[in-house]
């Protein structure tokens, strides 16, 4: 029988004998080498001629744990799991070598039985996206089936990719109104079936933070440091992703956390000023996707804002530099906001730099940006929170009145210089 991908397989080849995976050839790849993922994970291409014999040790064999209905149990809060892909719902795919979302929540609770120790778990899947991928209509979804679970469960756990993690957070903080429990989104760096994965310690303390928390916020928990110790649960609208594949990616930004999870089912409350659980009826907001994020740079294209007008845009973000500012002196990209915001288009503008705040007034470029071209300043909010916000804002009446009230805590009105790059 010849060896197929997927197969685990020794290889006696004149240069030594190794043991692993055997992996597709990519298309690209000579049919001169044969490629095996060796226990360590690390790929490695032998010359198939100095192959000298070929032994399968073990067929390859779909994943998936044999499903098991939970027993419901009266002591313990209901919890909804909702999931929308990204690395936490992904696995390795031999075929192709890559990682493919596949799992659906139904297969987490399979996988991490200790979540029925924590709640009962209602399953389901929404959608099965890497988070670029993400789209306002996918917010949308994500909102709408929170929603739906809300009135018969006692907290709600979202899995998600985590790149654009921190969008559907902020994106879901404005987009559910009248929130009364907790909406907690969770993700990992790591794929589930990699001994290294983050997936199982940020599943068993986000359902542990929807199940026990007080607060009725959407908030993001991930590892809170490299170790597989305790978890940082951050509110929706001042957290980003720090770090392109530490476990402990994801910070608090211009607030702090607003507390530690462990593993052990406790929850230490470190930020006592959230909303907290509540009779309200929560419902959806509308979302618009005419919203364009243009980062403010040196020798910028001025021509952005044009672009954008042509394509009906009706909201832009600016992610100016530090304070505020944008390029006006040299080159001006004053005559195109104010065309902008002749057609009816909303500019609002807030700091690349993520931590401080944008101050209107302080210098008089400032001024000329704020008070001449009618561009409102965010204080402290964050440019993707911001982003997210203005997508929502535009089907309200007045979309500059909504993006000044602090809807889910995006502004925070103390300085917090003790918080800065912890
Ligand atoms: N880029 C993918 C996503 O955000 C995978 C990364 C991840 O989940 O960590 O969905």
């Amino acid at each position: 029988m010849q060896a197929q991908p997927g197969d685990k397989v020794k290889l006696e080849t004149t240069e030594g004998i190794f043991e692993g995976t055997l992996l597709p050839r990519p298309e690209l790849l000579s049919n001169d080498i044969t490629i095996i993922k060796l226990k360590t994970g690390y790929n490695i291409g032998i010359e198939t001629k100095k192959i000298k014999k070929t032994t399968i040790l073990e067929t390859y064999k779909a994943p998936l744990a044999k499903k098991q209905a939970a027993k419901h149990n009266p002591e313990l809060p209901t919890i909804a799991i909702l999931s929308t892909g990204g690395t936490i719902s992904s696995r390795i795919d031999y075929r192709t070598g890559g990682v493919y979302a596949d799992y659906t929540a139904e297969d987490f609770v399979n996988m991490c039985p200790e979540l029925q120790q924590i709640a009962n778990i209602k399953a389901s899947k929404i959608m099965s996206i890497m988070s670029e991928d993400a789209t306002t209509t996918d917010w949308k979804t994500m909102a709408e089936a929170a929603v739906k679970e809300l009135s018969h469960v006692d907290g709600i756990v979202i899995t998600h990719g985590t790149d654009t993690m921190h969008y559907s957070a902020a994106a879901l903080s404005f987009l559910i109104k009248d929130l009364n429990k907790p909406v907690i989104i969770t993700g990992a760096q790591r794929s589930i079936d990699r001994g290294s994965s983050d997936a199982f310690m940020n599943m068993v303390c986000a359902v542990t933070a929807a199940a026990k928390w007080n607060g009725a916020e959407v908030a993001i928990c991930m590892h809170a440091t490299m170790n597989d110790d305790y978890c940082t649960l951050l509110r929706g609208t001042k957290v980003r992703k720090m770090h392109t594949s530490r476990r402990d990616a994801f910070h608090a930004i211009n607030d702090e956390p607003l507390a530690h999870v462990k593993t052990n089912g406790t929850i230490e409350i470190t930020n006592e000023n959230y909303r907290k659980r509540n009779d309200a009826k929560p419902s959806v907001r509308k979302i618009s996707n005419q919203v364009a994020l243009i980062q403010v740079h040196p020798d910028m294209d001025l021509g952005i804002i044009e672009y954008h007008l042509k394509q009906k845009i009706k909201g832009i973000v600016i992610a100016a530099t530090a304070l505020g500012h944008i390029p006006i002196t040299q080159k001006s990209l004053g005559p195109a906001i104010a065309k902008a915001a002749k057609a009816g288009v909303t500019t609002v503008l807030c700091s690349q730099t993520v931590y401080g705040r944008v101050h209107p007034y302080t210098y008089t470029n400032l001024r000329k940006v704020s008070m001449g071209l009618g561009v409102t300043y965010l204080a402290d909010m964050l440019p993707e929170t911001a982003y997210a916000k203005l997508c929502v804002a535009l089907t309200e009446k007045d979309p500059v009145e909504f993006m000044k009230q602090n809807i889910a805590g995006e502004y925070t009105m103390r300085e917090l210089d003790d918080s800065f790059l912890l």
